[in-house]
């Protein structure tokens, strides 16, 4: 595991939660919510893994597949700018795409092989969100196994891309809360499941008080289990 490297939140805290940023080579998803914040993340490492090493990125690009139409230019740039960063180059270097339903979101993921392949400063890879189309095109209890199925291909697919060409990958997963979540099972929420069945680290994000939000690891392989507090401000994810 020495050679994974890791790309700063913006949070010491949620940093530290995840060993010390978001990984390559692995999958996260950050699940939680409506408005718990997976978006915002998004878009603030998006930015971050442009930063040089010394300042916690990679100095690499992000491709961010927006499945939601939820992607912020004007998010991007505020970002930016709070860091220093020349808010189009930052922009520029963010390649958005917009999934319109399951078949485009799986199309797109197939040919990023190509894309990654041939720009290797391609550090990030985000699925904003992996599974809001899988679930409004296959509801109903009778296509449950074949969405998991296309789902479980999808995942898998993604997280080889993190393996073979050393870069994060970040999907989120809106899942609605329910008040015993943190003391009952939290993979298997109401509204969804989270993916535990694909190998990676899962952090369930859940609203506080105002623009606080709590962080919470779920069953990771190497990370120890915690919960940390972070914010969402007007200049992006701090502490
Ligand atoms: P969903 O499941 O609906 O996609 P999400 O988890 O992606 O939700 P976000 O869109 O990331 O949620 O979070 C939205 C919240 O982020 C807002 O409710 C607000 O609290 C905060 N937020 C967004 N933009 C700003 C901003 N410019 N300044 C401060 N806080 C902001
Ligand atoms: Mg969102």
């Amino acid at each position: 595991r020495a050679s994974v490297k890791k790309i700063t939140t913006g949070s010491q805290a949620l940093d530290g939660l995840l060993g010390g940023g978001i990984e390559t080579r692995t999958m996260t998803e950050l699940f939680g919510e409506f408005g718990s914040g997976k978006t915002q993340i998004c878009h603030q490492v998006s930015v971050n893994v442009q930063l040089p090493p010394e300042r916690g990125g990679l100095s690499g690009k992000a491709l961010y597949i927006d499945t939601e139409g939820t992607f912020r230019t004007e998010r991007i740039k505020a970002m930016a700018s709070a860091l220093g960063l020349e808010p189009k180059e930052v922009l520029q270097n963010i390649m958005s795409i917009r999934a319109i339903n399951t078949d485009h979101q799986i199309a797109i993921v197939e040919e990023l092989q190509d894309i990654i392949a041939k720009d290797n400063s391609i550090k990030l890879v985000v699925v904003d969100s992996i599974t809001s189309h899988f679930r409004a095109e296959y509801s109903g209890r009778e296509n449950l196994a074949v969405r998991q199925q296309k789902l479980n291909r999808h995942l898998h697919q993604l997280v080889r891309l993190a393996e073979i060409y050393d870069l994060a990958v970040i999907v989120t997963n809106q899942v609605m809360a329910r008040p015993d979540m943190f003391y009952g099972d939290p993979t298997v929420a109401v509204g969804g499941h989270t993916l535990y069945h694909v190998p990676g680290i899962r952090v369930q994000i859940k609203k506080s008080r105002g623009n606080r939000r709590i962080a919470r690891m779920v069953d990771a392989p190497h990370l120890p289990e915690g919960e940390v507090v972070f914010s969402i401000t007007n200049t992006g994810i701090r502490d």
